[in-house]
């Protein structure tokens, strides 16, 4: 039987936003619950050493400063839930999430901290292959790719990350991209033209992931130059398309005002979306930087903020009785 939970504020998503704002809404005594979605603890989940959270003079893990983000906030008073919200009603307040499980969770505030996912070219073959030598995560497949040959797709800072980290495995790491140039970070790319393993191959693009054998496995890359229009194919085991995120915002279409590329549009220095009581935080609205530092900054606005609503809303409560 399908049950309904309130809280005050309700937060949607579990990485570093969401568990900012957690952690900033409970120590308020906003009561807050946090639902925490498919990928618990968020996209630094998947990656492994990060070195640019300020407080650690070591490298650490990513999976372990969620799991340190995660206690912090159960341990101020956060209440969790393991579901993943399906629809959102965001007409009147309280608003009214539902799960996946048929529960609903409702909130007098809403912060929605839901994040984004990675992108994929959508070329033939790609979906086919996927799980089959094609991967959009390094730190989860990588392994399978011990002694074998991988390309990487892109030029930002989760490419250059995924290739390096991928000479740990293969024999020979190919870097595609499709301009001159990598938007990475200078540091990750005189690491990355320094490992003897890497090649990159310029102006170029994937045009169709070729399988072989059954179940078919990808065997080849067909590849574009985009200057000079030559193609060619490049043999792999393993293709890791690591080309950015898109915000995951589905939910709220037609309901929170959002640009051309669905990052939720908060007004400027604050995270109050067109909805008054809906707040965003963390990538969701942030087509810029898109940092774990960031996202944790934007989560303790957003807790701050709905705190401020929700005590406006309570003083015009009481002075209309
Ligand atoms: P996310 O981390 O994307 O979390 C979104 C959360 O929302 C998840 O918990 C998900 O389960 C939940 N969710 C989604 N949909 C729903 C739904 N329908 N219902 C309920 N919950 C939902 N940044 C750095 O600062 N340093 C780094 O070293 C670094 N390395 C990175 C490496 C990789 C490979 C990647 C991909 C990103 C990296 N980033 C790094 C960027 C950083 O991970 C993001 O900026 C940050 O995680 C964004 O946080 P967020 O809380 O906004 O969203
Ligand atoms: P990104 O910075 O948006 O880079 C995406 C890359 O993919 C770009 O180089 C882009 O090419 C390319 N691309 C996009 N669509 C493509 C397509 N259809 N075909 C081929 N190539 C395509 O994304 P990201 O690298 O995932 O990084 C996202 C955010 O997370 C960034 O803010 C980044 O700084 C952060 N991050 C930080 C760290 C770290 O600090 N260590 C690690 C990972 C990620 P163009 O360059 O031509 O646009």
């Amino acid at each position: 039987m399908p049950a309904t939970h309130h809280a005050p504020v309700l937060i949607l998503g579990s990485g570093p936003a969401g568990l900012t704002a957690a952690i900033y809404a409970a120590r308020a005594a906003l009561q807050p619950m946090l639902v925490a979605g498919l990928q618990p603890g968020g996209q630094m989940t998947i990656t492994t050493d990060v070195e640019n959270y300020p407080g650690f003079a070591a490298t650490i893990q990513g999976p372990w400063l969620m799991e340190q983000m995660q206690k912090q906030a159960e341990h101020v008073g956060t209440r969790f839930v393991q579901d993943q919200i399906v629809t959102a009603d965001l007409s009147r307040r309280p608003f009214a999430c539902t799960g996946d499980s048929g529960d609903v969770y409702t909130g007098d505030a809403l912060i929605v901290a839901t994040g984004a996912s990675a992108r994929w070219l959508g070329i033939p073959g790609e979906e086919a292959l996927r799980g089959f030598g094609v991967s959009a995560c390094a730190t989860c497949d990588g392994f399978f790719f011990r002694g074998k040959k991988v390309a990487v797709v892109g030029g930002g800072n989760t490419a250059v990350e995924e290739s390096l980290f991928l000479t740990n495995h293969a024999t020979q790491v190919t870097l595609i991209h499709r301009r001159d140039s990598l938007r990475a970070e200078k540091i990750m790319q005189t690491r990355l033209f320094a490992n003897p393993k890497v090649s990159v191959v310029w102006d170029t693009v994937v045009e169709e992931v070729l399988g072989s054998g059954t179940p078919a496995a990808l065997a080849s890359l067909k590849l574009r130059n985009l200057k000079n229009g030559a193609s060619s194919t490049l043999a792999v085991d393993g293709l890791f398309v690591a080309i950015g995120h898109t915000p995951n915002t589905g939910l709220f279409k037609d309901q929170l005002a959002m640009d051309r590329e669905g990052y939720i549009v908060a007004r400027p220095g604050s995270t109050e979306t067109n909805i008054p009581g809906v707040f965003a935080a963390g990538d969701v609205q942030d087509r810029v930087f898109r940092q774990a530092v960031t996202a944790a900054g934007t989560g303790c606005m957003s807790a701050i903020e709905a705190g401020h609503f929700l005590a406006r809303a309570e003083a015009v409560a009481r002075a209309a009785q």
